[in-house]
Order: C-alpha cells, then structure tokens, then sequence
C-alpha cells in the first residue's frame, strides 16, 4: 500500500470574514504560516476551499510544524491529517490505517463537506465510516465525548483524515489591518496592548522614549527584550528608540510640576506619531487603561488624543490590571516587563500630577515651550533596531547597566 501523505490543514473562522476582506485576509494569512515554519523547512501554503492547507512531505518535524502553525493569529483550529482521494475506498483505506493496532474506548466520525455535490451526504459518510471502524476495533461510538474523533474533510479534489485538531489564537492574520506604531514602554501593559493589536491584524511598529544618560540603558534593554518577544507573533519587527530625557528637562525648566506628565506624553505621541507616519501606521496604540494612574483620567485621556493626528487606539482601556497582568504571563512578556527598570517617566515626575487637566491648561504649558523643535529633536535622535523571525523565545532582560 503506497505511504500515507501527511498535510496541515489550516481552518479560519470563515463565518467573520466579510466578502471583499476575504483575500487581504487569506494572503496575509498564508504568507504568515509559510514565515511562521519557515525555519523549520520550508513550506508553502495552498489555499483550498474553505482551509488552507501545508503539505508535509517528508517534513522531518510534523508536530512542530502544528505547534507553529497554532500560535499564528487568524487559525481557528490545525491538524494533521492524511489526504487522499474523495472516494469512498480511499478513505477507509486511510482510516483503516490509523486506526490500525489502537485502542480506543468510543469514537465518533465527523465528516464535513466543502462542496455539496458529493453522492453521500455527511450522516451517510458517518454512518459508513463508521460502521468500517466498529468492523476492525472493539469500541463504540460515542457522539458526545468520543475518545478518538476522525474527522473527514471532503474537497472535490481530495480528503483529509486527521485525529483531533488544536485550537488556535483567533483574530486576525498581522498585516491583514494595516500598521500601527505602539508606545512600548518596559511596563507591564503597553506589550499586552501592543499583543492585542497584532491579534486584530495590525503590524506593529514599537516605539520606546528613554532617558540616557540621565538614566541607565534598562529601559533600552526591557524594551527591545520585549520587541523581540512579540515579534514572535508577527514574523519581523522594528523599534525606535527615542532619546527624550534632554526633552523632559527642558519641560521641567518651563512646566509646572502638576502639568508635566501629560505635557510628556503629548509629546511622545506627537514624536511617535512622525515616526509612524513614515513608515505607514494608520494610528497609535498605548497600554492606558481608564482610571489606572494619574495621566489615565478621562480628561487627560482627552488631552493626550488631542496632541495628535492620526488616531490613538487604546485596546486595553476597559481592563482591570488583574486582567492585564494575566494576559502579560499567558504572552511570555510579564517575566520581563517585572524587571527592576528606572522608566523614564519616573525622572522629572510630580509627586501630584493633576488628573484634570483642561485644553486650555495644556495650552497655556506648552505655550512656554518650542514643542515643534523638540519633536523634531525626538524624531531626529531616534535610533532604529530590527527584529527577524524566529527569536530565541527565552530572551532574558539584560542586567542593569
Ligand atoms: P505601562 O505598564 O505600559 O508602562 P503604565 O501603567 O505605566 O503603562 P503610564 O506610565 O501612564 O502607564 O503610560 C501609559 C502609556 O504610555 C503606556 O502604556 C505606553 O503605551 C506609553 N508610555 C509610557 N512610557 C513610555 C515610554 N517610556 N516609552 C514608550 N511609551 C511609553
Ligand atoms: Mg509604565
């Protein structure tokens, strides 16, 4: 009997798509799982109705290829399976095979149709199958919670045998949503908000404001272990690295105590912004969440929105740092946002930051400074570093400087 021929097969939830996204979404989709296995020998993603499929070969690392599969977002659900032709004999000849030499309590059969011409109907196939496996194993069916589900995947073409699939991250495939430039401090939830734009699709540009040499390179170090943690998501990265302690001190000579940390991040997202833009990002996303600190009022909130163009994209606003703080352990990034870091915020930080500010309060503070010289200084300094797929997952947080 000729060998079994191994494929991945790929689902996305096809329901979410709408008509005229559908092939930004599968492009995107495929050119990701061919990067994200790249490394491991490379592959090329077909596109088949309804799925996309990888076709293994001789691939020495199946499960690998699974698990790199499972981590790329837009896959609902991978398996491995065996393809053959959609006949009926050809599936039993497969089926025959797998379950060949196993025991298991129950099983069920689930086979689906992506086209609805095929002679049997899905039940038909079920019941037929399945009578083939009760014929060779001592088990039963269990349509509930089988021990062992086959399914059967029926393309014109070919069909799919695989047992049991793994679940996917969902979302969107990076890239299908354009690009956006995320303000990555070394905390805890700008990474979280940054993960969480890759999941809608979005290309994430990092963007990071230190204050060398008034204080040490952590910061520099936090952020970039934290760019290329995420880059494992998204295939390649960059990050800017903004020298803006020279900007705060000039705020600190000029702006009162009170006013200054909204004045500072006005200024980051006017610099981000410039930054972004010419690398193409739609908008900007920051780790803020409602009420968290200070600077995190709703006014505030409000000011910081006004000092820029393009839009501010705040995923996490709505969460509780409980929740957060979760998330940043499930993505690998918490055990380095935890790193002892002097961020720059806290140089030149009030005691009391107003939590209140009004437009014309912000206006009357930075009336006092040449705010285009100094984002112009910002955009200037900044220094570019890239990232490329696939980082080593354990990136330890370089020592205090
Ligand atoms: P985080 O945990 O992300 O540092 P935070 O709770 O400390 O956030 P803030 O200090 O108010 O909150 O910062 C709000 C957001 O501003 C951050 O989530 C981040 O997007 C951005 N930000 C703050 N500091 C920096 C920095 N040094 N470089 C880049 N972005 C920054
Ligand atoms: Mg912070």
């Amino acid at each position: 009997m000729s060998r079994l021929r191994a494929a991945l097969v790929v689902h996305y939830h096809e329901i979410s798509l709408k008509r005229g996204n559908r092939p930004v979404f599968l492009r995107h989709l495929a050119r990701n799982l061919e990067r994200a296995v790249a490394d491991l020998g490379p592959l090329r993603a077909e596109r088949r109705p309804g799925r996309i499929v990888l076709d293994l070969g001789d691939h020495p690392a199946p499960e690998a290829v699974a698990e790199r599969a499972a981590r790329v977002f837009g896959v609902a659900s991978v398996a491995l399976a065996w393809r053959t032709s959609s006949t009926l004999d050809a599936m039993k000849a497969v089926i025959g095979r797998l379950v060949e030499g196993r025991a298991f309590a129950s099983f069920r059969i689930s086979a689906r149709r992506a086209f609805k011409t095929y002679p049997m109907t899905s039940v038909e196939l079920n019941r037929a199958l399945g009578a083939f496996v009760l014929e060779r194993v001592a088990t039963r069916v269990d349509l509930e919670r089988p021990e062992m589900e086959i399914a059967v995947e029926v393309l014109p073409d070919e069909t799919f045998v695989s047992l049991g699939r793994r679940p996917g991250p969902g979302g969107l495939p990076v890239g299908a949503s354009g690009t956006v430039a995320a303000l990555l401090s070394g905390g805890i939830d700008s990474p979280v908000a940054a993960w969480r734009m890759m999941k809608r699709g979005c290309r994430v540009l990092f963007v990071h404001f230190h204050s060398v040499p008034y204080l040490p390179a952590t910061s520099q170090a936090k952020a970039r272990a934290l760019a290329e943690r995420l880059t494992a998501w998204q295939y390649d990265g960059a990050l800017y690295l903004v020298p803006f302690g020279e900007i705060q001190r000039e705020v600190v000579l000029s702006v009162p105590g009170p006013a200054r940390v909204v004045v500072y991040r006005r200024l980051m997202v006017r610099i981000a912004e410039a930054l972004g833009r010419a690398r193409g990002a739609l908008a900007l996303a920051t780790g803020e969440s409602l009420g968290q600190v200070a600077s995190q009022t709703l006014a505030n909130l409000a000011r910081i929105g006004e000092a820029a163009t393009l839009p501010i994209l705040r995923p996490l606003i709505g969460m509780d740092k409980l929740e957060i703080t979760a998330e940043a352990q499930r993505i690998g990034t918490y055990e380095i946002s935890i790193e002892p870091d002097a961020d720059c915020c806290t140089l030149f930080v009030p005691r009391h930051p107003a939590t209140w500010m009004s437009a014309e309060e912000v206006q009357a503070a930075e009336a006092r400074l040449d705010v285009p010289g100094l984002v112009a200084a910002g955009v200037e300094g900044a220094t570019l570093e890239t990232f490329a797929f696939p980082p080593s997952l354990a990136v330890p947080a370089a020592p205090p400087a």
